[in-house]
């Protein structure tokens, strides 16, 4: 099967879509194609690596700070805390070939309506510490962190047709259902905007 260039490492960086809005020494966080609502971002590590849980304590510490200073950023700037979810890919897991499989956590500013119902479908398993994602390295997963912090995680397997659960789910939430596919509907104005916005506070998140 046809191996694709990971767009992340090898990303156009004058375009829009790759502007670096924040950053520290290892991670940098830029908005993402398929912006369904202003102020979503992502974090992601600069060398490449398939899933968060391949970090160690040390590593996971700083996207711990990562994610909670960009929670209150994100407060600040839209007056939501976002949610965050990563879909890890495991070392054991059948690769997909056709994903991108450089880590990435999404972090959006949406809370999920009826998030008790979404977690008993989807069997999510409450974690007490971020660091038990390490745990997780072998499978692929779902990681879910909401408003209050509290974590859980899913092992995927190979249940690729969940990939894109979240983004469904908030497309469904905001009433633009049919446009969660980013390859397709990449919001551009969404992208614009972020960029504007969070470009004018600090970069510098270390
Ligand atoms: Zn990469
Ligand atoms: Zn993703």
């Amino acid at each position: 099967m046809k191996k694709i260039k990971c767009p992340f490492c090898y990303g156009d960086e004058n375009k829009i879509e790759n502007t670096v809005v924040f950053k520290t020494k290892d991670f940098k966080v830029k908005p993402t194609l398929g912006e369904l609502t202003e102020g979503y971002l992502m974090i992601l590590p600069n060398k490449h690596v398939d899933a968060f849980s391949f970090f160690d304590k040390d590593e996971l510490t700083k996207v711990r700070q990562i994610i909670d200073k960009l929670k209150k950023i994100i407060y600040e700037e839209y007056g939501v805390v976002p949610f965050i979810y990563e879909h890890g890919t495991g070392s054991k897991s059948n690769k997909f070939p056709d994903s991108i499989t450089h880590a990435h956590i999404h972090i959006i500013p949406h809370q999920i309506k009826n998030e008790k119902e979404m977690l008993e479908y989807l069997g999510m398993e409450k974690i007490d510490s971020f660091y038990d994602i390490e745990k997780l390295k072998d499978e692929n997963y779902f990681y879910y962190e909401n408003q209050k912090n509290e974590m859980y995680v899913k092992n995927l397997y190979d249940r690729k047709d969940l990939r894109q659960f979240f983004r469904i789910q908030v497309a469904k939430e905001i009433g633009i259902e049919d446009k969660w596919q980013w390859r397709e509907h990449k919001f551009f104005d969404n992208i614009e905007k972020t960029v504007k916005k969070l470009s004018k506070l600090n970069k510098d998140l270390d």
